[in-house]
């Protein structure tokens, strides 16, 4: 039996791939390598091509035993999806529908599901839990919470049973060094922060510092990406027993603010670090930090590298081993 990944060659999909293996599972990958890289595979077998195309992924379910699916494929840029909602609709909501599609006729039922914080909109509290409102503010959010509601529908009508994964900050890299954080264009933090350190951007922008927190910058939750793969793997057990369907929340349960983050990777990198405060960015919330505690008691998640100084060390060793992550 083997497990198949959708968005596998990407950032948080390699290393639940890695993890997979490393657990000894036979991994099938699913990725139409947009987004992903050929590279971040350190083993499964690639099917190259789009869960759009219904008759490569009819192919695929027909030429594996599958008995779980682990679904990250899609786009993830928030502000990308405000310029083309269209495209988030059509890769993210349609590419599930083909999916799961694909699945009822396989008679594949469990499926876990790469969702998000964004989610939520702006939190009414934090720290946020599964039962607080979501009303997302921007379309990404509003597409992989549509994505969320269309799976349920799949396991009311036919079964499919799913547990929902809405991360926070995904940062770090793998502990081997072997794979880590290469988006292009990048619009997060840390890698964002680092690229300073090595030289190839003069100065990280720090997007507001006149929230209320206490350094006036935005807070966020910060979890290492080999958590979330672990934790990926936990869903799956849990589904493999029969668990019920659930939405857990993957964070540290840790806030850090901009500031501080920029402060952590100049005493990582040993580099001074040039920031520059300029306006807000829209749509940030000043506060984001999850609960996870329906996680941890629920599927024994226990996050093993909770300290913003170890995820931030380990992202600093991916970059600077790879300045052009995997294009040599
Ligand atoms: N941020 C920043 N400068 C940057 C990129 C991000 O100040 O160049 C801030 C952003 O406003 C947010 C935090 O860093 O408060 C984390 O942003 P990121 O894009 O990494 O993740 P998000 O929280 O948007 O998912």
């Amino acid at each position: 039996m083997a497990v198949l990944v959708t968005g596998g060659a990407g950032y948080i999909g390699s290393h639940a791939v890695a993890a997979l293996l490393e657990k000894g599972e036979q991994v099938v990958i699913v990725d139409n390598l947009y987004q992903g890289h050929r590279e971040a595979l350190l083993g499964g077998k690639l099917y190259e091509g789009d869960l759009r195309d219904a008759d490569f992924l009819s192919k695929v379910f027909q030429e594996n035993e599958i008995d779980g699916v682990i679904h990250f494929a899609a786009n993830s840029l928030v502000g990308e999806s405000m310029k083309d909602p269209g495209k988030y609709y059509h890769n993210n909501v349609y590419g599930t529908l083909c999916l799961l599609e694909e699945m009822k006729k396989a008679g594949v039922s469990r499926i876990v599901f790469s969702s998000t914080a964004a989610t939520y909109g702006e939190p009414e509290r934090v720290p946020i839990d599964e039962f607080d409102r979501t009303v997302p503010t921007n379309a990404y959010g509003e597409t992989k919470l549509s994505m969320e509601k269309m799976i349920r529908w799949f396991d009311v009508a036919h079964g499919i049973k799913f547990v929902s994964l809405r991360y926070f900050n995904a940062a770090g890299a793998h502990e081997s060094g072997s794979i880590g954080e290469d988006h292009a264009p990048e619009t997060h933090l840390v890698p964002l922060v680092l690229q300073v350190a090595l030289g190839q951007r003069e100065h990280i922008s720090v997007f507001g510092d006149d929230y209320s927190t206490e350094d006036g910058t935005c807070i966020r939750d910060y979890v290492h990406v080999s958590d979330l793969a672990d934790a990926h793997i936990l869903a799956l057990e849990k589904l493999r027993q029969g668990g019920e369907s659930a939405v857990y929340n993957l964070g540290s349960g840790n806030g850090y603010s901009v500031k501080q983050v920029i402060d952590v990777s100049r005493a990582v990198t040993g580099h001074p670090i040039s920031a520059k405060i300029e306006p807000r960015r829209a749509g940030d919330p000043a506060v984001l930090i999850a609960s996870s505690e329906r996680a941890r008691r629920e599927l024994g998640w226990t996050p093993r590298r909770e300290k913003l100084e170890d995820i931030v060390k380990s992202a600093w060793a991916w970059h600077s081993a790879n300045p052009n992550g995997y294009q040599k």
